[in-house]
Order: structure tokens, then sequence, then C-alpha cells
């Protein structure tokens, strides 16, 4: 539903719900992954995820960059078309699946017999755990207590809902496509309805979002007993009807001091709520945290499905393309139209040190000698120095951790322990 990254290299925050491949080194669709020379090492971890991109939603919010058309035509074809992917691709991943995440887009806008339907075809070609946690992406305008019931009768488990703000002029100035009301009655039917195991995407740092504001949509989710939640800054993507409005000096470039105040506020108020901070952009009470998205930072692979979702299978990282008629064309041929990247051990040395350093548990210095090797491992050291006497890393029990003041350099430090 939605991406925002700033990568200033003094406060970046960002966080997806599909990882985006950060070294790129693009091959056109050979449709079958080749081994590659390069690609030494697996941080190959069991137990899957599937992802499906559903590209439609009712109106562009004026900061998304993510690939969605708001045109409903081609709903039907499209969802015919990601069941065929589906089967195409059901020797992509050969272990069992325990997460399944419908992302966009807007996935609430789907028909229910149509999400059954995708749901059984899921179930049918990929061996699903028992307890596998199914998401849906939904937004507060399509919430209604039938829609709930039909839901949680499809399997779906937990909701992430497309709060991003409790006030009317900050829905309003991102073109939200629901009222402040809908954002508080979703969230009421949502847990009358039986879904305890929600989470809600806020947005900070936006020029409407007075500090005020920030604590009382903080204090709205604490006190409605949210149990996890997904805060980003919000950035200035290209092609965006933000980035053109700023170009425009329509509106005002991103404040990024607001959004390291709304950022210390967050943690504060999170953490004294009892969140724990376990990824930068995400707070989960105890037991809460998402399961789907803990397997992306912890290199499990996934699937992804529908146009522009990622794959990732340990050694390679393929994206679809980001184009529904394009997709469905090829699609209709039996013919998958993504790109690959293979990646090298220092490509995957290198995501795992971003990744990892951006959780709560930090990056584990034995895994890093045990699948890379001493000398990196020393390297890191020697690299992670200047940060440890800084106070922006610590060291806890062989794993360089973020300190508070570190999570507001996150990236930056990340890039300066980067192996070349
Ligand atoms: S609902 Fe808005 S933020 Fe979410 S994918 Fe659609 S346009 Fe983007």
């Amino acid at each position: 539903m939605c991406v925002f990254r700033t990568d200033e290299s003094t406060h970046s925050l960002f966080s997806c719900k599909q990882p985006i491949a950060h070294l790129r080194e693009t091959e056109k669709n050979r449709n079958t992954p080749k081994n590659n020379n390069n690609a030494t090492i697996s941080t190959f971890v069991p137990m899957a995820g599937i992802y499906i991109h559903i590209p439609f939603c009712k109106k562009a919010c004026h900061y998304c960059n993510f690939h969605f058309s708001t045109s409903s035509n081609n709903i039907p074809a499209m969802l015919q078309a990601i069941c065929t992917e589906a089967l195409l691709r059901k020797d992509y991943i050969n272990e069992k699946v325990s997460t399944i995440y419908f992302g966009g887009g807007t996935p609430s806008l789907l028909k229910i017999a149509d999400l059954r339907l995708q749901i059984e075809k899921l179930r049918e070609l990929f061996a699903l755990e028992d307890n596998a946690e199914i998401t849906l992406e939904a937004n507060p305008d399509d919430i209604t207590a039938e829609k709930l019931a039909e839901w949680k009768m499809a399997g779906i488990n937990r909701l992430s809902i497309g709060i991003q703000s409790f006030f009317e002029e900050d829905l309003q100035w991102m073109n939200r496509a629901h009222s402040a009301e809908q954002a508080l009655q979703s969230i009421l039917l949502a847990q009358e309805a039986g879904f305890d195991n929600i989470t809600i995407d806020l947005i900070y740092g936006t020029p409407t979002l007075t500090d005020e504001r920030w604590v009382h949509n903080i204090q709205t989710a604490i006190s409605l007993k949210i149990p996890h939640l997904s805060c980003y800054a919000l950035t200035v993507e290209p092609k965006t009807v933000l980035y053109k409005m700023i170009e425009q000096h329509k509106m005002p470039n991103i404040d990024s001091e607001k959004q390291s105040r709304h950022f210390e506020i967050l943690m504060q108020l999170a953490g004294a709520a009892g969140f724990e901070h376990y990824e930068i952009s995400n707070f989960a009470k105890p037991g809460r945290r998402s399961r789907h998205n803990s397997s992306y930072w912890q290199g499990k692979q996934y699937l992804g499905l529908g146009p522009s979702a990622h794959s990732y299978n340990g050694n390679s990282r393929q994206w679809n393309i980001s184009n529904n008629a394009l997709y469905l064309k090829s699609i209709e041929q039996n013919t998958i139209p993504f790109e690959i990247e293979y990646l090298t051990a220092t490509q995957q040395l290198n995501e795992y040190i971003m990744t990892s350093l951006r959780t709560m548990e930090g990056l584990s210095l034995y895994h890093v000698r045990q699948t890379w090797g001493a000398k990196n491992k020393e390297q890191i050291e020697k690299d992670a120095r200047k940060f440890l006497d800084a106070g922006t890393l610590e060291l806890k029990n062989d794993h360089l951790v973020l300190t508070p003041k570190g999570k507001f350099f996150a990236d930056g430090i990340a890039a300066a322990l980067f192996t070349a």
C-alpha cells in the first residue's frame, strides 16, 4: 500500500511491504533463473511467504509511487492472470508457506468471491502451514461489518489498515479516499468482528501534521489497543503529485527537522506503551510482530505474484513488470514478465547489513563470520568502531545494534559498513 523512504545520510526511515533490490545488475527475463557463478552463498532460511499485488486503487494518493491503476476495468482479468502466474511458479518455493500477504494497490477493493478464489488457489498450489498468517491490506472506506465477517470466513487473520492519520485535514492533503471518521470506525468495526491481529499505517512529517496532532494520532492508536504500528516518514517520490507540487513551489519541501521530531515522539510514546521497536518503521506488542515482513528482514524466500511484485529465493531477486496491460498480455502467453538479478556474495552481505541493522536484534557478527568469513567480520568490526565510539551503535551479545540515537542515521551507518 505505501512505501516512504528518505535516503538522506543523516536521517533515513524507509520501510516497504516488499523489499527493494539495492544493488542492481539486471538481466532481462529469461523466465527460468539460471545458476550464476557469482552467487556463491545462499542465506536461505526455511519457511516462505507469498505476496500478491492487487494493482488497483479508487484514487491516487498524492505521495504514492506504488504500482496501481485507478481504472477497475481489468480486475477480473488480472485476478485470473495472477492465478495463472501462481500455477506457472508453483515450484519457485519448495518450503512450507507460513505467510500470505495481499498488498497493493488496494486488495480490500476485491469482491469476497474473488478473494476467496485467490486463497483457494494458493492453498491448492502451495503447502500452507496450518497456522499461516494471512494478511489483507484494507482501506478504511472499504471496511464494513459484512466484509469483515466474509474476510474472516475466507481465512484472513490479520488486517493492515491504511489509516495514515485520524485528522481530516491531513487525509485531504494526502488525497486519501477515506475520512477521519471512517479511519476510527474501521478499526472499531474490525475489532467488533473479532480481528485482534491488526496493524495500522500512519504517516508523519506531513505539512499539515503538527506535533500535537502526531501525538494525538499515536495516542489514539494506543488507546484503541492496536497491537502493531507501521509508521513512515513522508518522502517525495518522483512522478508523484507531491513531487510536482513541490517542484512548482506550490508546496513546501519536506521538513526533515519535523520528521526527526516526530520520529522521536513516536519512539517515546510507543516505547512507554509497551511496543517493541522491532524494525525502524515497525512497532509491535510482544508476540504481534508481522511474520510476513519479518521474513523479508530475515532473508527468507518469498514469491511475489502480480504486476510489480518482487520475489527472492536466497540467491536471486526478481521483479515483475509494473504495467497491468503488459503483464496481462504476457501471462496470456504463459510467460512471466520479470527481470532478475543474481546476488553476489558481497551483495548478499550488504543486504544483510542493511536489513539486519534496521531490526531490533541487529547485525550478528557470528552470522557474518559463519556465512561470509572472518575477513568480512573483521572489516565490519573495524568500520563499526567510530559508530560505537559515537554512541550510535552498541555491541550486544556479539550483535551490532543501533542505539536510539543511531536509529536516526540507520541507512547512513549501514552504508558505511558495506563491504566492497
Ligand atoms: S491507497 Fe493510496 S497509498 Fe495505497 S497504494 Fe493506493 S494510491 Fe498508494
